[in-house]
């Protein structure tokens, strides 16, 4: 799925390609995907793009006529940039096209997702608040005023553990699966510690790794194509999706704890004193 750092990214792509340039015609595939009505998709065509924004992992299209499509990719959504459109129209069907957006010059975009689960959302609105998701979010960690400060604020009297506090989007906005892994691997903490129990010493290491690991992956992301950014993610990743590989610090198998519907990973030496955390289906799996 992807999160902050390529949102951001997509946001930087878009921009360069969108802005200046008019929505001819917008093409709902999937009619599942459209969670509004009112604008209908149909008012965004006519007007140029002004803007694109971006709300933790939302994307937002702002046009001339001061509407906005709002965009959340989900677990197996993705934007795939076109220099040239094909010249039918798309086929509704089992295909993974869910949105197709074409300009006045010919390119365009289509939004697709993979898989069964049915999650892409996207929202035509006049203001980017009106999307229930957008309304909820939580501070921007990149954003310049989030200081150490705001951060200790956010976690102070959090009971929850580390992972599943990152993690959530009114929290802290961007944040998912991946990055989350990521930061506690960086910060050398356990994804199963507790938020409030952190030391001012430990804040400050975990402020760091948040703030190092989502710059420098933003950082390799700008200026890749949109159709590659979903590698360019996976590559960057030290130890989230790779249980079984070798930690890159220590050398350290990497393990992992799997939930209903997820799983995390981390470095045992490097993030729980050597413990393996408990994983009722790997220890299955080991018997
Ligand atoms: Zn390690």
């Amino acid at each position: 799925m992807p999160e902050l750092p390529e949102v951001e990214a997509l946001k930087d792509f878009l921009t360069e390609h969108l802005v200046g340039h008019e929505i001819v015609r917008v093409l709902p595939v999937a009619f599942s995907v459209l969670k509004t009505y009112d604008p209908p998709l149909t008012a965004l065509e006519g007007h140029a793009v002004t803007a694109v924004h971006r709300h933790g992992k939302f994307l937002d299209l702002e046009t001339a006529d001061g509407l906005h499509l709002v965009t959340h990719l989900a677990r197996a959504g993705w934007l795939h940039w076109k220099d040239r459109l094909p010249d039918g129209p798309p086929r509704p069907g089992k295909g993974p096209l869910a949105l197709r957006v074409a300009l006045e010059t010919g390119e365009g975009f289509d939004l697709t997702e993979a898989g069964t689960q049915k999650r892409l959302a996207v929202h035509v609105v006049r203001d980017p608040r009106e999307v229930p998701g957008v309304a909820r979010l939580g501070p921007d960690p990149l954003a310049p005023d989030f200081d150490e400060q705001r951060f200790a604020a956010l976690l102070a009297g959090e009971r929850r553990q580390l992972k599943g506090a990152l993690r959530d989007q009114s929290l802290i906005a961007g944040v998912g699966n991946a990055y989350s892994d990521e930061i506690l691997h960086a910060a050398r903490m356990s994804p199963f510690k507790l938020a409030a129990s952190l030391t001012p010493a430990e804040t400050h290491t975990l402020y760091e790794a948040l703030r190092t690991t989502l710059t420098d992956a933003v950082e390799r992301s700008r200026g890749v194509a949109a159709g590659r950014l979903k590698a360019e993610k996976k590559t960057g990743l030290r130890v989230h999706g790779r249980t079984g590989e070798p930690c890159p610090v220590c050398g350290d198998t990497i393990r992992e704890v799997s939930f209903s519907d997820s799983s995390l990973q981390y470095c045992p030496t490097c993030q729980t004193g050597g413990k393996p955390l408990a994983d009722r289906r790997m220890s299955r799996l080991l018997k």
